[in-house]
């Protein structure tokens, strides 16, 4: 038998239809493969023998000939999803106990679809960071490692860190991911993986856990656009429990890979050349375009002129939505409770010693900005900026129809670094924020290395609503770029 971790979802869609073998044997390699990538720490609670029932009720499905758009594939879902019966933590102490009675509308959706859930992967708690070193729960560690042979560990990119590592080593075939401000993109351009962030309202956000409800958005990773596709099909879709969740039809994503890109047109924002960008980025953008010109696609040069207010903005509205969204966690209605002698008491221990620094820096920066006297100079000012932002984007899509850039200003760095300066992790999300600022769809996709051996990705941002084009777009920018590496430890084992 081939080796089972390494075929993609829609190859091992193939392999199970025409029986070569069954979910639970796909289920076995995947779990195994969790527990040798164990040293990553990507899960907070693994889920290996609830995934081995769900794996053998799909095969019986799958005899009776009820197979679902997923139907026996191994996934991992992020540990932001509220799951029935599941332990969901959003990588927080406050909520280590906290065990949901029902379970999200995504995560949902993949079950009814026939998908198999691994585990729930850590996140840097709450959703609030990049480099999943927030965590309650420790650090995740990319299976990517530098050539220069420091063996550093490095960080798999955040939020959704537990996610990409795991698809990226291999032991999931996709995961569950949520951006808010680049969570999907930035980590799937950080461990060579795909990923995307659809639309806002594309997704229903009921029970994940909210960050920052303007701006959180579910998605998929997956190791190529069309595994990426499939999932998001899935997970796409009008939910009546999510006010924001639009009333649309999910087109057939995978019908959108077409392979034909000719008489795009592709937009370029000058703004995108921020200072300090490297070359090696800057390299890979120009191939990206050579790429797409080769493919007779119309490069346009577009301007986003707000894109500098983009990061400031985004560190206003997201904190105090967050302060707002988190005020929930007292002690009293979720999670865990620190006693106290009063009420008040109770409260302020809890919220003390359930919340991290990040997160304690949140909700203070977004308590501030909406406080009296502070709201129109802050908060109501960063919402009109907000709408300039978006103002930039559709004058944009009148000359073209998708945006390509960098998905992140660097490569992956080691765990530690940035640490002590909030403002540079910050920076690691300025291609991604302004994209999720005006609500629209935007994908990471592999496609280079640099020259330590790291991955990175390009990002390809679309028209409300038009994930189709975005995926097109990412599926030609793959098969050009024909990314086949992978981190060293898989390698070596597969050598
Ligand atoms: N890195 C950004 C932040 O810290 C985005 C996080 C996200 O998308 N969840 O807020």
């Amino acid at each position: 038998m081939t080796n089972l971790t390494h075929l993609n979802i829609a190859q091992a869609l193939e392999g199970l239809k025409k029986k070569e073998f069954t979910s639970v044997e796909l289920t076995q390699a995947h779990v195994k493969a969790t527990e040798e990538f164990r040293h990553l720490n990507a899960y907070v609670t693994e889920t290996s023998e609830l995934a081995l029932k769900q794996a053998a009720e799909s095969d019986a499905r799958r005899a009776k000939g009820q197979v679902g758009l997923l139907e026996g594939i191994p996934l991992a879902i992020k540990d932001l999803y509220c799951t029935k019966g599941v332990r969901t933590t959003a990588s927080s102490r406050i909520l280590d106990n906290f065990v949901p009675p029902y379970e999200s509308t995504v995560s949902g959706n993949l079950f009814r679809d026939g998908a198999v859930m691994l585990g729930k992967t850590s996140l840097d708690e709450f959703a609030m960071g990049s480099s999943n070193t927030t965590s309650a729960y420790g650090n995740v560690i990319s299976p990517w490692k530098r050539n220069n042979g420091d063996n550093a560990d490095l960080v798999p990119g955040g939020s959704s860190g537990g996610s990409s590592a795991i698809v990226a080593a291999r032991a999931a075939m996709g995961a569950t991911g949520t951006d808010t401000g680049g969570s999907i993109r930035q980590p799937a351009s950080f461990t060579g993986i795909a990923g995307i962030k659809p639309t806002y309202g594309r997704c229903s956000r009921w029970g994940i856990i909210a960050f920052a409800s303007s701006l959180d958005q579910a998605g998929p990773f997956a190791r190529t656009v069309e595994d990426c596709a499939l999932m998001l099909r899935s997970m796409a879709g009008y939910d009546p429990k999510d006010s924001t969740c639009a009333d649309r039809p999910v087109p057939d994503y995978t019908a959108a890979l077409t392979g034909n890109v000719k008489g795009l047109r592709v937009g370029i924002p000058k703004e995108y050349n921020v200072e300090g960008l490297s070359p090696e980025i800057a390299k890979l953008w120009d191939q990206g375009k050579d790429w797409l010109k080769s493919g007779g696609a119309e490069i346009v040069d577009i301007s986003l002129p707000h894109s500098k207010y983009a990061l400031p903005v985004y560190y206003i509205i997201a904190p105090a939505e967050c302060s707002s969204n988190l005020a929930r966690y007292d002690g009293i209605r979720y999670g865990v409770r620190a006693e106290g002698e009063s009420l008040n008491d109770v409260y302020m221990n809890t919220r003390a010693q359930g919340f991290g620094d990040e997160v304690k820096r949140r909700i203070m920066i977004g308590t501030y900005v909406l406080s009296a006297g502070y709201y129109d100079a802050y908060y109501t000012k960063a919402q009109k900026i907000r709408r300039l932002i978006a103002e930039d984007f559709a004058r944009a899509f009148e000359k073209c129809d998708v945006i390509l850039s960098p998905t992140a200003p660097s490569a992956a760095f080691a765990i530690g670094e940035n640490q002590d300066d909030p403002i540079k992790m910050y920076l690691n999300d300025v291609f991604t924020i302004p994209a999720s600022l005006a609500g629209l769809p935007g994908m990471s996709v592999p496609a280079g290395l640099d020259s330590q051996g790291l991955p990175l990705g390009l990002q390809i941002i679309g028209k409300a609503w038009d994930e189709e084009t975005v995926l097109r777009t990412g599926h030609f920018v793959e098969t050009a770029a024909n990314f086949t590496a992978m981190p060293q430890m898989l390698m070596k084992k597969a050598a």
